[in-house]
């Protein structure tokens, strides 16, 4: 009942557990949507909670799909992961991303950085910095406005290998952040060698924040854990006043969420701009 009024946030309402003629029919439509350019980008507005102002976007997937509407990443992110379908698409994402970002620098907007969901299977990929380099180079941004978000589950599987990966794409200048931090397993150990530059605090802990006592405790403990680490901290789904309150009195330093916008097409950043003088 408390969401209800948040509904024109949400795009699509279809059933989540998909049976598998449902799965094949989705599979086949994605590999379709590609060619036919019914993917695009929605941006989320990251904001610091000192100034209040917007710093940076978070670029998210959506299939505008020409029969069902709009359907939700939750549903095929995870088959494109399954087919191997988000080895393009992710390609596709960072190339947009990109592309976005510099024509919004050159229409004279001040400078945001873009962040980029990578997947897995992206991260797995034995050619991601070459992409990323070749997605930056492309789209003539700099590398420094580009942010990748990826989340504990994938970093901590072979942490040495993630080590010298994530150290490749910070020496092109590209920032990296764990996603839903808290949600799955980090060796603190292995945190402190990542070069991290945010943790984001997973929705779930914000969601009740201002009911649960574990709940801020949780989100305390990231938060100081983040700049002990020297990293900065940014709490997602923040929904309402009392939870954003409580977040800049406990010194969260960014916040992400529908209190202050949902996702939004391009246009809508431009105008959420002012231009530089
Ligand atoms: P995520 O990266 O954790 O993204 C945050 C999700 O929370 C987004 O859902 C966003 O629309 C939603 N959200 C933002 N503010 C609020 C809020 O105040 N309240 C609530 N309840 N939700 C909020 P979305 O766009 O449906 O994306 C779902 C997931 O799909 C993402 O979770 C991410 O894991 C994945 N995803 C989206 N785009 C991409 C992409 O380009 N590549 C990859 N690999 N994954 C993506
Ligand atoms: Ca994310
Ligand atoms: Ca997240
Ligand atoms: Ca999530």
């Amino acid at each position: 009942a408390k969401e209800s009024g948040k509904n024109n946030c949400q795009f699509y309402t279809s059933e989540m557990n998909a049976g598998l003629e449902e799965k094949l029919a989705l599979t086949e439509g994605l590999r379709k949507a590609l060619e036919e350019q019914q993917l695009f980008l929605a941006y989320q507005p990251k904001i610091d909670l000192h100034s209040g102002s917007m710093f940076g976007v978070e670029a998210l997937l959506r299939w505008q799909h020409p029969q069902r509407g709009l359907v939700s990443p939750a549903q095929f992110i995870p088959l494109a992961e399954e087919n191997g379908l988000i080895i393009q698409i992710g390609e596709w994402v960072l190339r947009e991303a990109c592309r976005q970002a510099r024509a919004w620098q050159d229409a004279g907007l001040p400078p945001l950085s873009v962040s980029v969901n990578v997947s897995a299977r992206q991260f797995d990929d034995p050619r991601l910095v070459e992409r990323v380099a070749a997605a930056l180079a492309a789209s003539g941004l700099d590398a420094c406005w580009l942010e990748l978000e990826l989340t504990e589950t994938m970093v901590m599987r072979n942490v040495q290998q993630s080590i010298a990966k994530m150290r490749e794409l910070e020496a092109m200048g590209i920032a990296l952040s764990i996603d839903d931090f808290g949600t799955g397993y980090s060796s603190l150990a292995a945190l402190k060698s990542f070069p991290i530059s945010r943790l984001k605090i997973d929705q779930s802990f914000v969601r009740d924040l201002c009911g649960s006592a574990d709940d801020q405790a949780i989100t305390c403990a990231i938060i100081s854990l983040s700049h002990q680490l020297d990293m900065k901290v940014i709490a997602e789904g923040v929904e309402t006043e009392q939870q954003r309150r409580f977040l800049h009195a406990n010194g969260c330093d960014e916040v992400q969420g529908y209190l202050f916008s949902c996702p939004v097409p391009a246009s809508e950043i431009a105008e959420m701009l002012e231009p530089v003088q």
